[in-house]
């Protein structure tokens, strides 16, 4: 193993500049580290090398790749070997051989983190919003969809992060990774609503009840689906975790009556959350943190996610062991009250675009009379830093008169709380997942069109929080539909060198938050 790595793609990265050393600060040791490089090395060689000869089975190949190096992914470095056989495996069938006879770059991946910092950064932006595009790809191809155009645009991604060092073309580049993004969020939302329904609001309680029960936790809709069909009338309750949440939205999963409630709150909660719980949680994706000794024996990895040591559901998603697990644990004895972090004993979901669509009309009345003053998009990915109270601060601060549409699972700091309604309209709306941000700018650009102006003159206001790779890829959304004045938390990546960071507040007036008051003045103006 070697006891030197690389790391700045998250916003906990270590110092605020880069995760070094033997382990990064989410726990991944040096050598995943090393091996997620290696598996990006992989995927751009086959990007340059088998360019034309690609079909469904590469497309699916490289969508798990790419998703295994998020962050809180995949811990496991066997798994990881196994991904980069995968890929070289399919290199070679395209290829002929897996020796380079093409005059490849000698590319290698490490070598983007001690590129000059402009190029370095631009690359980040790009692979780590590709990270972010994959992994929704990788949720609507297990539900049966796919668009040509998004998979053929991650072989474009990675082949430019392989053979281009021009400051320009790459800088165009992050602006199609944002628009590749669009396309993939559209169609997750279409495979996700024709498969599931459209969301409809849903108040969730967060009462666990007396007996069996399992917490599944992640994004993934179809592992939810499968496990619910395989415990119906087996006495067992399922709760959601995180950003499973948005899944009470849905008509066909919300029809099963032992789909109950909602456990705990966000992802960087579990290692209280899940201790001391007679129940086995199942992880769909990420996000994944080190588990305690003390119920790491309760841990079931699915999909792209692994751990060492836990037990991982095959494709056949049999989920008969995590459902012998909560036979034999019993849940609880007595119904047990959970709260969000306000104190609130519900969360309320499902407002997707079409549920806000059809009270367009009320919306747009309330801003036209006053009576709604302006919206607030703010949500995206929570993480454990102190600063992202902020959030919270902000929305408990927000005057009456506004409306808070938000996303993922930065909803938490405060989706307990009740603020109240505007004409029958609740104020704090969640559209969904993170990638429902689709949802969000479905209802923005409606608006627009409403009022006849563009994004940018609405009385709309977006203030993202970033955690992790999905986050990169829905900012560069936002970028490349024009989208400005964005408030980003709780820190600036470490990736975005000054230069970058220049353009992005010349041209789209990016800002970090500063305290909740200062920036609800701007904001409102
Ligand atoms: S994913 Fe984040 S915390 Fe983990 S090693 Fe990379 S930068 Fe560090
Ligand atoms: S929204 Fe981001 S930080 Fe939150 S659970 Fe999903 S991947 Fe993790």
């Amino acid at each position: 193993m070697k006891n030197e790595m690389f790391c700045f793609q998250c916003e906990q990265t270590a110092k605020g500049t880069g995760c070094t050393g033997s382990a990064g600060v989410c726990g991944k040791s040096s050598d995943v580290a090393n091996l997620q490089d290696d598996l990006i090395t992989a995927l751009v060689d086959l990007s340059i090398r088998a360019k034309g000869k690609t079909g469904d089975r590469t497309d699916d190949i490289v969508k798990e790749a790419l998703f295994r190096t998020i962050t809180n992914v995949d811990f496991d470095p066997l798994s990881v070997k196994r991904q980069i056989d995968a890929v070289e495996e399919e290199t070679e069938r395209l290829c002929g051989s897996n020796v380079c006879g093409c005059g490849n770059v000698a590319f290698r991946t490490e070598k983007i983190w001690t590129d000059d910092e402009d190029i370095r950064s631009l690359k980040s932006l790009i692979l780590f919003g590709l990270k972010g595009i994959a992994a929704y790809a990788y949720h609507a191809k297990v539900l049966g969809y796919k668009d040509p155009e998004v998979d053929s645009f991650m072989y474009k991604a990675l082949g430019a992060i392989g053979e281009s060092s021009d400051f320009n073309e790459l800088l165009a580049m992050t602006m199609e990774t944002g628009q590749a993004n669009l396309k993939c969020m559209a169609l997750l939302d279409k495979a996700n609503t024709e498969k599931y329904g459209v969301p409809a609001p849903n108040t969730v309680p967060m009462k666990i009840e007396k007996g069996p029960f399992i917490i599944v936790t992640g994004h993934d809709l179809l592992d939810l689906e499968a496990l619910l069909k395989q415990t119906e009338g087996k006495g067992i309750n399922i709760y959601t975790h995180g950003e499973m949440l948005p899944a009470h939205g849905y008509p066909e999963l919300r029809k099963y009556s032992h789909l109950k409630g909602n456990f705990g709150t966000a992802w960087q909660n579990q290692r209280d959350e899940f201790d001391d719980v007679p129940a086995p949680i199942l992880f769909t994706t990420n996000c994944l943190m080190k588990p305690k000794a003390s119920y790491i024996d309760r841990v079931f990895t699915a999909g792209p996610v692994s751990y060492p040591e836990t037990v991982h559901i095959g494709e056949d998603r049999d989920f008969s062991p995590l459902i012998e697990k909560a036979k034999d644990l019993g849940g609880y004895k007595e119904d047990r009250q959970m709260t969000g972090i306000n104190g609130g004993k519900t969360v309320t979901t499902g407002f997707s675009a079409g549920t806000i669509m059809s009270v367009a009309d009320k919306v747009i009345e309330g801003v036209k009379a006053g009576a709604i003053s302006h919206i607030f998009l703010v949500g995206g990915c929570d993480g454990a830093r102190p600063g992202r109270n902020y959030f919270t601060d902000f929305v408990r601060n927000a005057p009456n008169g506004t409306l808070i549409l938000t996303l993922a699972c930065g909803k938490y700091r405060f989706n307990d709380m009740n603020i109240g309604d505007i004409g029958g309209i609740p104020r704090i709306l969640d559209v969904g997942q993170c990638n429902d941000a689709y949802g969000a700018v479905k209802v923005a650009l409606a608006l627009a069109e409403a009022f006849e102006c563009s994004v940018n003159d609405l009385p709309l206001s977006i203030v993202l929080s970033w955690y992790e790779q999905k986050a990169v890829a829905v900012l560069l959304t936002l970028l490349s539909l024009g989208v400005k004045g964005i408030y980003l938390g709780p820190t600036l990546p470490a990736f975005v060198s000054p230069n970058v960071l220049n353009f992005l507040v010349k041209e789209f007036e990016v800002s970090l938050i500063s305290t909740p008051a200062e920036d609800m003045k701007k904001m409102l103006g």
